[in-house]
């Protein structure tokens, strides 16, 4: 069962925005949340930085082809300029990989200068392809979390706290 507390979202984005500003101690940096699920952990990250930050959202859509494959799409590109810039990307979590590997490819096509990945959480045991985010909030073991902006068909994104589902929550497929 996994709790991740609002105390400790804060403190798990305090200490994720002081190793962006270390690494980059002058912000230049466009800040690209992924829609829709990193929708509040960027709204927060955001707080820590300076006026000179470019914040834009991007949004993505995946659907599976085979167990190995994995068919990515960008909905909404981003409208800040990419190309020569040093691109985070912002992401709730890490889970194939897949939805990751292939946005920094299309950046990199795009001609950001530098693409890194913040991920609030990484569950490792299910990633298909190789990919590392360069900042990680914490690691998770192989279970369906909810909250602080994620969703299981659309509801539970408005918690503050993050939590694992129940196997009837599950079921149900929406609040019991
Ligand atoms: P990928 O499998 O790494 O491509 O992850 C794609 C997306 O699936 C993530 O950005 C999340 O939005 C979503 N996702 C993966 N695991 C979970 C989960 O446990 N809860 C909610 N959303 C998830
Ligand atoms: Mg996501």
């Amino acid at each position: 069962m996994i709790h991740i507390t609002s105390d400790q979202i804060e403190n798990i984005v305090t200490r994720l925005a002081s190793e962006i500003k270390r690494d980059y101690p002058d912000q230049k940096f466009v800040l690209l949340g992924v829609l829709n699920g990193a929708y509040q952990f960027t709204s927060d990250l955001s707080k820590h930085f300076s006026e000179n930050v470019i914040l834009d959202f991007t949004q993505l859509k995946s659907y599976d082809g085979t167990k190995t494959t994995k068919e990515v799409k960008m909905i909404l590109p981003p409208r800040a300029p990419i190309a020569g810039n040093t691109i985070i990307v912002i992401e709730d979590i890490v889970d194939s990989g897949f939805s990751m590997k292939w946005l920094k490819g299309e950046l990199t096509n795009m001609g950001a200068k530098e693409v890194r990945i913040c991920t609030l959480l990484n569950k490792q045991a299910r990633r298909q392809v190789d990919i590392t985010a360069d900042y990680i909030g914490t690691e998770i073991d192989d279970e369906f979390v909810v909250g602080y902006g994620m969703d299981y068909n659309g509801y539970y994104r408005t918690l503050p706290d993050i939590r694992s589902l129940t196997e009837e929550e599950i079921e149900n497929g929406k609040p019991m």
